[in-house]
């Protein structure tokens, strides 16, 4: 019923009648935009709309009855289209949650969450379950962590993954359950599986917006109409790196990730088949003339991105991105999204997934879409374990240190866990220079860094306190 009445309303719309209130339970709906060029598309997203996808000349919004009049009486050609995931959701509905295998099927919030609570009090050696936070509407943001000794820091690199900041793209969720699922069951069994989990500290965050999710039908956007994906610090609209006056998963993921060391992650999402990596932001705020956004680390974005695509049973194939993969720019640029505010102002280097072209695909194809990204979500995972690693020390005490360390020519900085010292930063193969800072302390600087296509190359820094004598800078390195 709701779906028709939503239908109607586009169809009043259309012909030029005066809107009538919106619907309590759907202030936003899709519509697409025709964008003649890339010049629109950009025009587009400096009118500070939900842009979702952008293909074949039409950009899909989801906008309010304002935002749809707006952008209409600006001359934009415009028109309400169908909620595909509100379509899917009457579908499943009407035929369950449930596919064969229970595991390999929609998971609601609660089962969710007594799956997670399961497994945790299952497998207490390597799996810790916390809430980072709540939901507007009070639910639990659950972060899932999986590695050997998960109550120790050790000298391991972090990863993290999130799924679902959009509530109607839940693909990601099952993927991450699916995931979270193979590596308690294969540690101990799996060589591979087991060696991640020794290795690796693993965050995974199945379910970041729990309340669109849940919502009849699922929506995009947060409990308060807030597209969690435009929520963060904006860097190139000079927008302030704090949590004030931001959504609550959005403060949620923030405050935790200022407590946390991951350098490698993505953020899970639907509604198309692409690897997406940073920049999203061009350089300046609503520029309408950037085409592309590079960021120093290009290289290594476009690598761990191909990682994913090529691993993945169809992404590669895309005839519409070549390899399966694009700078976010160039498709359409976001402001305020998860991705760049990881690499701009956290030390981790994220990208963005978009798994499947259906948001909701029905129940009877996810042990399909699951199992072609059981090889990427790993493959991209390993990358964490490439370039440069090391801990910093103070040269005297031999103390852990809280350190940055960055690729010469690259701002990026990869912050060392001061509870360990260690770091990790991910690059392609190449010979690099490392500048090393710790506050009190003399830079380093090393030079002839290799990095091969294997296992990361070690390089452990024991920096001199300022102020030391002359024969302390021997103890340097
Ligand atoms: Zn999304």
């Amino acid at each position: 019923m709701r779906f028709a009445a939503g239908l109607m309303l586009a169809v009043v719309l259309l012909a030029g009648a005066v809107a009538t209130a919106q619907p309590a339970h759907a202030p936003y709906a899709p519509a697409e935009v025709r964008v003649e060029d890339a010049t629109a598309v950009r025009r587009l997203a400096a009118q500070e709309v939900s842009i979702d996808r952008v293909r074949a000349g039409r950009a899909r919004v989801y906008v309010t009855l304002e935002e749809f009049a707006a952008l209409e009486a600006a001359g934009w050609e415009i028109e309400w289209i169908p909620d595909e995931a509100t379509a899917a959701w009457k579908v499943l509905h009407e035929q369950g949650l449930k596919a064969d295998d229970p595991l390999l099927s929609y998971h609601t919030f609660a089962e969710m969450t007594a799956l997670l609570q399961g497994w945790a009090t299952q497998y207490p050696e390597i799996m810790r379950l916390t809430s980072i936070g709540t939901s507007v509407q009070g639910r639990a943001l659950w972060m899932v962590k999986i590695t050997d000794n998960p109550d120790v820091e050790e000298d391991e690199p972090e990863f993290k993954y999130i799924a679902t900041m959009h509530g109607d793209e839940i693909l990601g969720t099952e993927v991450m359950l699916d995931l979270i699922r193979r590596l308690l069951e294969g540690h101990g069994t799996d060589e591979r599986l087991t060696g991640l989990v020794n290795e690796t500290v693993i965050w995974i965050m199945p379910m970041m917006n729990p309340d669109g999710w849940e919502a009849s039908p699922p929506r995009r956007f947060n409990a308060n109409n807030v597209d969690l994906n435009r929520n963060f610090p904006r860097w190139a609209c000079s927008d302030a790196n704090t949590t004030t006056g931001r959504q609550v998963e959005t403060a949620a993921v923030m405050n935790w990730s200022a407590t946390r060391f991951e350098t490698l992650s993505a953020n899970l999402h639907g509604g198309e088949m692409v690897a997406n990596y940073p920049l999203d932001e061009c350089s300046t705020c609503n520029n309408f003339t950037c085409t592309v956004s590079i960021s120093q680390d290009d290289d290594v974005f476009q690598a761990v991105s191909r990682a994913y695509s090529f691993a993945h049973g169809r992404m590669w194939q895309s005839t519409d991105f070549a390899d399966g993969i694009t700078n976010g720019a160039a498709w359409y640029p976001v402001y305020g999204g998860m991705q760049d505010w990881n690499y701009r102002y956290m030390g981790c280097m994220e990208i963005t997934l978009e798994l499947e072209d259906v948001k909701i695909p029905p129940v009877q194809s996810l042990p399909g879409l699951i199992a072609e990204n059981r090889e990427a979500v790993l493959a991209y995972m390993e990358w964490v374990h490439r370039g440069v690693r090391g801990l910093v020390r103070d040269a005297h005490t031999g103390a852990p240190l809280a350190a940055r360390v960055r690729v010469a020519g690259r701002a990026f900085t990869t912050r060392t866990n001061p509870a360990v010292g260690n770091f990790h930063r991910v690059t392609i193969p190449g010979t690099y220079t490392l500048t090393v800072e710790a506050d009190g302390y003399l830079p380093a600087t090393i030079a002839d860094v290799v990095v091969t296509a294997g296992g990361a190359t070690r390089v452990d820094v024991n920096l001199v306190r300022e102020g030391a004598n002359a024969f302390d800078a021997w103890a340097v390195h």
